[in-house]
């Protein structure tokens, strides 16, 4: 190949999961932005469990073009462990995220790195616009957002996602941040350093379905809850107090009303509907305590956050070896 991969000034991420179709013109539209900069780069395709042929497509590219580099997982692991592997396995001077489905256009990457050069050590891209996605999607992403600008310690920007670029400092740091449950736009804002936002029109997805069911969604809401905020935990403070001082101001009105012959609070109902009340209360609690502790148990247990079947070093010795045994042939 014509160009070095060893420390290029730019890694691209991008995490496939069923992406076959995007990943063509994923990579066509990459390296046309790139090479229109002249910068040398590199491409991190992670392959997070696919089953549509992706992993194939690929190594194919790979074979094709040595700046780009495989980490085949051993099965699907999430969206954000993938972008995780990305970062342990790249090499520039700064690094961007992007979404392999085109979502995130590979055009904005030349603003990105201006910024950089300005001396911003994040530039994370703002989405003014949404094409192409459904209104519960926007409406639910809305939201999120909003809540968790208001319940984290960390300013998390709003409607800014994993489309962002890193100096190779911040990724140092985020290589050592090595949490579970991962929300890696709230972590990047964690670690400081000079941050700015780019605004950019969010498009629809290039082909394919999205791959972020409901369930997803809330699992990922909850890791970024969890992982940026105690609120949760609190809200069984605030709604304990509240409950006992209102039942405190209840007790003398009830004994008064009750003393001056009224039948305001007799009867089996209103006991009932207190007790439910508070049980589903309890029971939520209960509930949150264990988002919490679920978490504290995967930390203690200390697996490996992924599993790769294959690394950009196996995929180079596989295919070394292979051009030795072809010559030799
Ligand atoms: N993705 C992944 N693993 C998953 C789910 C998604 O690697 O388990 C990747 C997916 O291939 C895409 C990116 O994460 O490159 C964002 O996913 P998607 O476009 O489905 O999310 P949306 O844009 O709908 O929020
Ligand atoms: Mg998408």
């Amino acid at each position: 190949m014509k160009q070095s991969t060893e420390n290029p000034t730019l890694s691209i991420i991008a995490p496939i999961y069923n992406e076959y179709d995007n990943l063509p013109e994923l990579y066509r539209r990459v390296r046309q932005t790139m090479e229109s900069t002249g910068e040398t780069w590199e491409l991190v395709l992670i392959d997070d469990g696919s089953s549509d042929g992706s992993t194939e497509r690929i190594r194919a590219l790979a074979r094709q073009d040595a700046r780009v580099r495989p980490v085949i997982f051993a099965r699907n692991f999430g969206h954000q462990l993938a972008v995780t592997a990305g970062l342990d396995y790249s090499h520039g001077q700064a690094v961007v995220i992007i979404d392999a489905d085109l979502q995130d256009p590979p055009e904005l990457i030349p603003e990105m790195m201006a910024k950089w050069r300005e001396g911003y050590e994040v530039v994370y891209a703002v989405r003014t616009e949404r094409e192409g996605e459904t209104w519960f999607k926007k409406t639910t992403a809305a939201w999120f957002y909003r809540i968790i600008y208001r319940i984290t310690d960390v300013d998390i920007p709003r409607d800014s996602g994993d489309f962002r670029l890193l100096d190779r400092r911040v990724v140092d740091v985020l290589k050592t941040m090595r949490e579970r449950h991962r929300f890696l736009r709230g972590m990047s804002v964690w670690v400081g350093f000079r941050q700015i936002g780019l605004p950019y029109k969010r498009a629809a997805r290039f082909a394919g379905e999205t791959k972020y069911p409901l369930r997803k969604m809330l699992r990922f809401a909850s890791d970024a809850i969890t992982g940026f905020s105690y609120f949760p935990l609190q809200l069984a403070t605030y709604i304990g107090f509240l409950s006992a001082g209102l039942s405190t101001i209840a007790i003398p009105v009830v004994i008064i009303l009750r003393l001056a012959g009224s039948q305001a609070f007799f009867g089996q109902a209103t006991t009932l509907i207190a007790v439910l009340f508070l049980g589903g209360v309890q029971l939520i609690s209960l509930g949150i305590l264990g988002e919490y502790i679920g978490r504290l148990y995967d930390e203690a247990k200390g697996r490996p956050l992924y599993v790769t079947r294959e690394t950009p070093d196996d995929f180079r010795s596989q295919t070394t070896e292979d051009n030795s045994q072809s010559l030799s042939q």
